[in-house]
């Protein structure tokens, strides 16, 4: 099943903080793929632009060897990768200055689509907005990319929204959460407003509970300044979690379009209840044998930042009065494995008795690894002995349903980034949906600061704190695993 690529328009692309790591990891190889794919059109133009000194040819080193460092596909075809990498120019600016700023402006085409991506530090997004006003590069065709994090509390949130809004409308303005660029993210909509399997079902009287969870192997990494000013409330739920439960929450849009999209996200994050602190465990992780723990990482031995979370949240609305959605991220857990379950409820008679034991379906979305579906469901134990009842998935892992292009799909990145030049802003936050969801975490996070509580710690490579499991188990329901 091949996946058809719909070339866009020529297009100018200016990457602010081009030398960084989001930028050498993530954007520009993103690039290189969807050049690959030959959905870039001849005459489109990629300019990177940080304060360090050097040329375009030293800038296209620098790309050649993240290209490798960082295994793109098609990094070992010598003619794409000269012929994308001659397209890539190089400006020395400063954001807070003037330097470079005439130089940029005179590479920019006039009647074309212009995307500017602020690949740095959000103490600089404010200043990138008014330069490129003030250098004449804001005009209609002009559309900004914002990356995380945008504001680390409300009133940061609403500050930047109208310093943003002081030169671009909200329809140029993309802030982008990689996770709604995801397959499997995407799937979600598909599966829920495709078929007509799940929608009846998808409500309080026949779903238990849903799980949402987002494990991570790795530490705080390269990262320890930003994160321990942020934590895992701020770097994860406020936005990525709280993106899948409007996706899996919302009701129908009437349309697949932006504004249809984001309407019904935000009445989700707005019914949201405010958490009680008994429905939250916050976690720190410890090292284990040789492997630091975060407060070696952070080099903050006082650090009381958490690392880990788990919370219960309730949705006030008809659909899901009723029904607790558990949230759950980490750091440093037994393993990566992030994955939406939706548990139904028993069936409420069993005509096969209680030996037959009690069963219930479970859906579970697969954001990583290996994305797919499976569906729960009870059969007949094979054989003789009477009845006997055994849970089984029908199981769909996207490669094998689909074949070896499903290997070759677009990464979010690549996605969001051709949306933004398509104009298509479906898969971005609206500022009014960033604003509720931090009017949401706000409260929790002032109650802990208050508080000066340390989070529970548990071991580098486990589940999180055992505390964590104990908010599942007072009722009566229990975490998935976390598996390897
Ligand atoms: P980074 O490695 O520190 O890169 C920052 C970039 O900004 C560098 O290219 C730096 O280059 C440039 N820069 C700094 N000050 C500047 C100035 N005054 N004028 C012009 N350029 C300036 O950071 P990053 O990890 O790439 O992150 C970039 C943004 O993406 C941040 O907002 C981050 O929160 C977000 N993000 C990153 C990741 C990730 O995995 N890295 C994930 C999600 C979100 P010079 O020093 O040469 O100026």
């Amino acid at each position: 099943m091949a996946s058809r690529v719909i070339p866009v328009d020529p297009f100018d692309l200016v990457v602010f903080g081009g030398t960084g790591d989001l930028a050498r990891r993530k954007i520009l190889p993103a690039l290189f793929r969807r050049y690959c794919a030959g959905q870039m059109q001849a005459g489109t133009r990629i300019v990177a632009a940080a304060r360090t000194e050097m040329d375009s040819a030293a800038y296209r080193e620098m790309v050649a060897a993240a290209l490798d460092e960082f295994d793109t596909p098609h990094a070992h075809d010598a003619d794409q990768r000269r012929a994308f990498l001659d397209g890539l120019h190089y400006v020395t600016l400063d954001a807070t200055g003037t330097q470079g700023w005439e130089e940029l402006a005179a590479l920019m085409s006039r009647d074309r689509i212009k995307a500017y991506y602020f690949s740095v530090g959000p103490a600089l997004f404010g200043p990138l907005a008014e330069r490129l006003h003030e250098y004449g590069m804001s005009d209609d065709e002009a559309r900004i990319v914002v990356e995380k994090p945008f504001g680390r509390d409300l009133e940061s949130a609403r500050a930047l929204n109208l310093t943003l809004a002081r030169h671009f409308t909200e329809s140029q303005i993309y802030r982008i959460d990689h996770y709604l660029g995801k397959e499997t993210v995407q799937n979600l909509m598909a599966i829920r407003f495709g078929n007509m399997l799940f929608e009846p079902l998808w409500n309080s009287q026949y779903v238990d509970h849903i799980q949402i969870t987002v494990a991570e192997t790795v530490g705080v990494g390269g990262r320890a300044d930003y994160y321990d000013r942020s934590g895992a409330m701020r770097d994860m739920v406020q936005n990525h979690l709280m993106q899948l439960l409007c996706l899996i929450a919302m009701e129908p849009p009437a349309k697949f379009d932006p504004s249809a999209v984001r309407d019904e996200k935000l009445k989700v994050i707005r019914a949201l209840d405010p958490v009680v602190p008994n429905d939250i465990v916050r976690g720190q992780y410890r090292g284990v044998d040789d492997k630091p723990g975060y407060a070696e990482h952070v080099e903050n031995a006082a650090s009381t930042v958490e690392s880990f979370i788990a919370l219960k949240a309730h949705i006030s609305n008809w659909r899901w009065a009723g029904t607790p959605f558990y949230l759950r991220t980490g750091k440093r857990l037994r393993a990566r494995n992030s994955e939406i379950a939706v548990v139904f409820k028993e069936a409420p008679h069993s005509i096969f008795g209680a030996e037959a034991g009690r069963h219930r379906n479970i859906l579970t979305i697969r954001l990583q690894p290996n994305e797919g579906i499976d569906l729960g469901v009870t059969i007949k134990e094979p054989g003789p002995g009477g009845m006997r009842l055994v849970d089984v998935p029908l199981d769909m892992t996207f490669t094998e349903a689909l074949g070896p292009d499903a290997e070759d799909v677009p990464d979010a990145y690549e996605r969001l980034i051709m949306d933004v030049i398509r104009g298509n802003q479906t898969l971005f936050m609206r500022g009014d949906e960033v604003e509720a969801a931090w009017a949401w975490t706000d409260p929790i996070i002032a109650d802990w600061e208050a508080s000066g509580d340390a989070p529970f710690a548990y071991d580098s490579g486990s589940a999180g704190p055992e505390e964590a499991l104990a908010l599942m188990h007072r009722d009566g329901r229990r975490w998935r695993e976390i598996r390897l």
